[in-house]
């Protein structure tokens, strides 16, 4: 007899370009840290739908707003205003560096967008942007571009021009790299995709000095690690640094699709009417649901319960790779973004033991090929923590 799953698989098969590597499971309803699939399995999900529920599934607060602004007003487009939009708008920059703010729909808008302004800012001839080795920016032509890993660029060369890559934490390299055409650089404060890997501080305070000495803009993508994820609402708060334009986009809908571009009133100025625009940008459900996102995480104590609960996580994983030295190297990370860094053992077996723990209802990926990645809902309770740990465990007891 075929599951429900199973039916809803091979139709999938049949329609679907094939872009994803999908687990063998069709979802069907959420609640908290907790998924349920068609055949009634329940998963405790550590991946959160890659960074984006971090309230949780169908926080009731969230589910609220959408219905009721689905009920007032869905779409009119950025021909007129908002209020869902401006409220949006304005809680970003009261709590940011930004004056101002773009909306679009995604990571990858977020970062084309500041693509494109860095390069009106810096004027004629200067379009240069240098991010670095390991980065994820998104699947566009330009935010492939800017990603500094070779496997997203395969098949798709030529490659939009005005991009370079410098290696990983070295300073001097990405100095000896900015050109009279170089306009920006680019950075997550933490790589996400990469394998959870965070920039030092000295090594990103070295790279805000390079763009200061250069007249350079400091770009800053926290598509996956802002709004919560590190435990403060911004990483780069925690950074000592602080760019000219970040990205934000897969937590601020709690699901729903948002993007959103932040920076200066100075560097806004170089964007005129005509210069960019989306048709959905600011969708007013989106909005809605941003709000209360911001709201939620706005409260207090929400915050420093992401501190607290992201030490216990690391802890944990910590311990687990002092337990399975063979397997694991240790734990990196900040606030509910840590990743279990493998060794090259734990490498060969880092698919199979993914698989292994979908198979017994967690949820995790594998970042970078080199990382377990665990990107829990914000609201993860301790208990949830030790339930992920014990099915770790038992996994690696079994890999060993
Ligand atoms: C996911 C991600 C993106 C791309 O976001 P999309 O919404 O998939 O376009 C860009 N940058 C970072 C750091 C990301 O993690």
């Amino acid at each position: 007899m075929t599951s429900a799953s199973q039916s809803l698989i091979a139709r999938s098969q049949r329609v679907f370009i094939n872009t994803y590597g999908r687990f063998p499971v069709a979802m069907v309803k959420g609640s908290g840290c907790r998924l349920t699939d068609a055949d009634g399995r329940n998963y405790l999900d550590f991946v959160s739908g890659i960074a984006v529920c971090s309230l949780g599934h169908c926080h009731p607060r969230v589910t609220e707003a959408i219905c009721a602004q689905a009920a007032q007003l869905v779409h009119v487009s950025n021909l007129y205003h908002t209020e869902p939009q401006t409220v949006l708008a304005e809680l970003l920059v009261a709590h940011s560096f930004a004056d101002r703010v773009f909306f679009c729909n995604s990571g990858a808008e977020a970062n084309e967008a500041a693509i494109k302004l860095a390069r009106k800012h810096g004027g004629a001839d200067r379009y240069e942007i240098i991010s670095l080795a390991g980065s994820f920016h998104g699947r566009t032509l330009a935010t492939v571009a800017a990603t500094g890993q070779a496997k997203f660029h395969q098949g798709f060369e030529p490659l939009p021009a005005g991009f370079a890559h410098a290696p990983f934490g070295d300073l001097e390299a990405l100095r000896a790299m900015i050109t009279p055409a170089t306009c920006a650089i680019l950075c997550e404060p933490l790589q996400g995709e990469g394998g959870v890997r965070p920039l030092d501080k000295e090594y990103l305070a070295g790279i805000r000095a390079l763009c200061d000495e250069h007249r350079l803009l400091l770009i800053f993508d926290e598509v996956q690690v802002g709004l919560g994820r590190t435990g403060s609402l911004f990483a780069y708060e925690q950074m000592g640094v602080t760019p000219d334009i970040m990205t934000l986009a897969k937590a601020l809908g709690n699901g729903l699709p948002i993007g959103a571009m932040l920076t200066t009133d100075g560097i806004a100025a170089s964007f005129v009417p005509g210069d960019h625009a989306s048709t959905f940008g600011g969708n007013p459900i989106g909005c809605a649901a941003a709000r209360v996102v911001m709201e939620t995480m706005l409260a207090d104590g929400f915050l420093a319960e992401v501190r607290a609960k992201g030490d216990y996580l690391a802890k944990g994983l910590a311990g687990l790779a002092a337990k399975y030295p063979t397997l694991a190297k240790g734990a990196r990370g900040m606030g509910l973004i840590q990743g279990l860094v493998l060794n090259d053992e734990g490498i060969k077996h880092g698919g199979a033991m993914v698989m292994k723990l979908f198979e017994r209802g967690l949820l995790l990926n594998f970042a970078g090929n080199v990382a377990l990645r665990c990107i829990p809902p914000l609201v993860v309770s301790r208990e949830e923590i030790d339930e992920m740990l014990a099915l770790l465990d038992q996994v690696f007891a079994e890999t060993v």
